[in-house]
């Protein structure tokens, strides 16, 4: 089984992110071994690899974070991954029993999301990405974004706040253009973290979907967004309230912080 580079990449990243001593690895290969899930080699010329078996591969970045520790002699961890693995292992036998046909999606081959616009100005672009890039950098779980995220503001979406999708190995996330204003910022900010812990969710729980439930909740954490389905009544009211206004809201204060430090 050969890795794609940005699995062989996050995966790296995910071990020696979380080793607590042993060596650095540089290289990883994935192993249809069953009964190691992981050792660590260093081979004739220096370099140490990471072997992998073909079932942590397939369980994906949950699984990964891991690595270190269950290497590293944690029997917690070791258990941990040996159950994701077993999950991971079925849901590859079942995508490759059904070619052409996405895990989690029944009978349909998902095609990819068209490349549609984004109905925001520059400055609302500009916020959404910015926003994301710190989610992404300070959140300790960079390995488990996507490496191309379609991000859209919406002047059409006025119910909901925001949603995500994720279809044909495409993902994006949309949020209304109603929450781009002035004194707004938190809201904003919890909104796109409460859309990235679905979409982070969707890819790694091994459903390819998110729901309001456990695992959601655990990527609402990590990201520090508000684990609640719904917006509370006071920020719902906050919202309907600047429907007026037309000031361009700033960065939040958390990203905003985080921006000045990243390019001074
Ligand atoms: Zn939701």
């Amino acid at each position: 089984m050969s890795l794609e580079p940005h699995v062989q990449h996050r995966i790296l990243a995910a071990y020696n992110a979380r080793r607590s001593g042993g060596p650095r690895a540089t290289l990883v290969a994935a192993r249809r071994n069953r009964r190691t899930l992981a050792s660590v080699r260093r081979l004739a010329d220096g370099r140490v690899r990471l072997n992998v078996a073909r079932a942590v591969v397939s369980a994906g970045p949950e699984a990964w974070d891991l690595l270190g520790p269950a290497l590293q002699g944690s029997r917690d961890a070791r258990k941990r991954l040996a159950r994701l693995s077993r999950k991971g292992l079925k849901a590859a036998a079942r995508a490759a029993s059904e070619p052409g046909k996405a895990p989690g999606r029944n009978g349909r081959n998902p095609a990819p999301l068209p490349d549609t616009p984004c109905q925001g100005s520059q400055h609302q672009q500009q916020v959404l990405q910015r926003i994301v890039q710190w989610a992404r950098s300070t959140s300790g779980h960079a390995e488990a974004f996507p490496d191309h995220l379609q991000l859209r503001v919406s002047r059409r979406m006025s119910s909901t706040y925001g949603s995500h999708m994720t279809r044909g190995g495409t993902h994006r996330v949309t949020i209304t253009h109603r929450l781009f204003r002035a004194g707004l910022e938190d809201i904003l900010l919890d909104t796109v973290l409460h859309e990235l812990a679905h979409l982070l969710d969707a890819l790694t729980n091994g459903r390819g979907r998110s729901f309001h439930d456990a695992s959601w909740r655990r990527w609402c954490r990590r990201l520090g967004a508000t684990p609640d389905r719904l917006m509370s009544p006071t920020s719902a009211r906050r919202v309907r309230r600047a429907r007026g206004e037309d000031a361009p809201c700033a960065l939040p204060a958390a990203v905003a912080r985080w921006a000045r430090e990243e390019s001074p």
